[in-house]
């Protein structure tokens, strides 16, 4: 148990049990750091005529905290004057200062009786969107710098920032809903755990906290209200509870539990750097996905053969500036780090939950149906030559992968190709020394590149499946979505005729295929993904160990006649436990 929580009050505080999903395992014991949505609306709460002069004096200690903050950061990244950090800075402290809203600010609190919150949030969001409606792209964007400073103010107002500064001892973190965005946010060396009200299995926060190691459970409906940063909480990433002041008889369980668990863990914790062979000899090649640069000592440590994915978008929204010798030199660390392993690194996979506000300034109606992934690198040439460049100069440390993402046909991966031969082609005449060949991969996540899995295989040296997507597609529900989770069935039967269609047309073209989405993680569908043609898998960190084992425990025989009897049959919940059964009966040990 990850333990940062101080030590317990003499009063004895009730213990309070909320139950959600566990979406990635290890058990948590420490204060909580809530992360509220600044930018929700406030209410409209009336105040009396007595109150103006008090809510104004609210707003200008929220103002001069803010300037503060600001200032502050200018002078921690050591802005000159005339740079261009310096003279985004100038343009938040002018925003801050503006004469003409306070006044306006002041004159509506005044006629409306209302509380300083709600006018200035109002009026903020106002001048925001008079912004985002101009045909000038640059004006366009300035909208964010107003963002920012409202958010900063509105963060001051309600008190939050006073009473709960960042928090600079570790933490749970606690959220209604956890974007990609506030996790790359996060100072992550410092977060034990994820507690959130809304999210999936399949969100991308689930995603990071099993590439950190660190529990996570999702569901959790009604924490936030109740939740105040510093409460002391145990996030249960087992069984999907999170325990407000949690007993001493609770936590003397939970050792016990840890310590019966550590020494089953180990059993499969040690083979973990050999080779996963099946019962009949056959090599499953087992990788792990990651995210960030930091992540490499846990991938070294996992026992993975190599990175079958690396999102490195995520490394994108934690510097969206970073040129292109920044980029090769984070991507040359991971290479480096981990060689002989091969990483495939797949390009931005930008849009739908994962975006950058800079480059999407128009909010889409449809995120997850627009502007992601290789839609958006193909339209923003600058950033994916920059990406490709960059990634052509790490792949001479080691073996290196390019993979194209949210690929729905072969014109992209043409259109991607060629931008790719044209950045090599343009480094080597600038004496880049770079690899003769890099191998080229495309994620099947879309049905339609699935049922044309058979042309995109004459143009790429390999498959990955991206089951997370090619399921809320394929059946479209969206993978964020609590309403409709019944329905995220990755077990459908026409999802593993997708992925079946996909193996088949990758043997045929003589490619290598292997599935990097959470499917692959999940110890109950390991002999149907073997079954189904799968030899290489590419999992969370924290399961490399544990799906060796699993696989060390199969017969390809048998799981391929399991899976074609699957294939025909058309209930998914049947297909699921038939597929726990035979896990179960041949590693009940994982299952304990
Ligand atoms: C997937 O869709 O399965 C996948 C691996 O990519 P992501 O989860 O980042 O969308
Ligand atoms: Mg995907």
């Amino acid at each position: 148990m990850k333990d940062g929580a101080p030590m317990p009050h003499t009063t004895s505080l009730h213990e309070k049990i909320w139950t959600g999903t566990a979406v990635s395992a290890g058990v948590a014991h420490a204060v909580v750091h809530v992360l509220k949505d600044h930018f929700d609306e406030p209410d409209d709460d009336a105040i009396s005529a007595d109150m103006v002069e008090h809510e104004m004096e609210r707003l200008h200690a929220a103002l001069a905290v803010t300037r503060q903050e600001i200032e502050g950061l200018q002078t921690a990244m050591g802005a000159e004057q005339g740079s261009a950090e310096s003279e985004i800075f100038e343009t938040h402290l002018l925003i801050l200062q503006d004469g003409s809203i306070l006044k306006q600010v002041e004159k509506t609190v005044r006629e409306k009786l209302v509380c300083v919150d709600a006018v200035y949030y109002r009026l903020m969001t106002q001048h925001m969107e008079r912004l985002r409606g101009l045909p000038d792209a640059y004006l366009r964007e300035r909208f964010l710098d107003i963002k920012d400073v409202t958010q900063r103010v509105m963060r001051h107002l309600r008190g939050e920032l006073l009473e709960t500064p960042m928090f600079d001892e570790p933490v749970i973190i606690v959220a209604h809903d956890l974007t990609p965005s506030d996790t790359v946010a996060l100072d992550r060396s410092k977060v034990l755990g994820f507690a959130v009200e809304a999210g999936s299995a399949v969100s991308h926060a689930a995603i990071i906290a099993k590439s950190l190691a660190i529990p996570a459970v999702v569901k959790l409906h009604g924490i936030c209200d109740s939740l105040h940063s510093g409460d002391t909480v145990l996030l249960d990433g087992e069984e999907g509870a999170l325990i407000l002041n949690p007993a001493a008889e609770t936590l003397a369980r939970y050792r016990t539990r840890e310590e019966q668990a550590e020494r089953r863990e180990d059993v499969f914790q040690v083979e973990r750097h050999a080779p996963a062979e099946t019962v009949c000899g056959c090599t499953i090649c087992v990788g792990a996905n990651a995210e960030f640069v930091e992540e490499v000592d846990i991938v070294r440590d996992s026992g993975a053969e190599e990175v079958g994915l690396f999102r490195t978008e995520f490394l994108h929204l934690e510097s969206p500036d970073a040129n292109e010798d920044e980029l090769a030199s984070a991507y040359s660390q991971v290479v480096r780090a981990l060689a002989p392993k091969r990483i495939v690194f797949r390009t931005l996979d930008l849009g739908g939950d994962k975006v950058d506000e800079r480059l999407a300034a128009e909010p889409e109606p449809n995120p997850f149906l627009g502007w992601r992934g290789i839609r958006m690198s193909l339209g923003r040439l600058d950033l994916f030559k920059r990406q490709l460049r960059a990634l052509l100069r790490a792949a001479v440390h080691g073996r290196v992968g390019i993979m194209f993402p949210m690929v729905s046909g072969l014109e992209e991966v043409r259109a991607a190709k060629a931008v790719l031969a044209e950045c090599a082609a343009e480094l080597e005449a600038e004496g880049h020394t770079i690899p003769d060949e890099v191998e080229v991969g495309a994620m099947i996540e879309i049905p339609s590149a699935a049922l044309s899995a058979d042309q995109i295989a004459r143009e790429v040296d390999f498959f990955s499946l991206g089951t997370n997507d090619l399921t809320q597609y394929t059946l479209a529900v969206d993978r964020l979505n609590d309403r409709v989770c019944d329905l995220y069935q990755p077990t459908h039967p026409a999802v593993l005729r997708l992925i079946d269609l996909s193996v088949k047309a990758a043997r045929g073209a003589g490619i290598r295929i292997g599935m990097c989405g959470e499917m692959a993680s999940n110890l109950e569908l390991t002999p149907l993904m073997i079954g189904l043609g799968l030899n290489e898998l590419s999992v969370a960190a924290t399961q490399v160990a544990r799906v060796k084992h699993a696989v060390r425990q199969l017969d390809v025989a048998s799981c391929s006649a399991f899976a074609e009897q699957a294939l025909g049959l058309s209930h998914p919940a049947e297909i699921l436990a038939m597929s726990r059964g035979m896990a179960e009966s041949c590693y009940p040990e994982l299952f304990e």
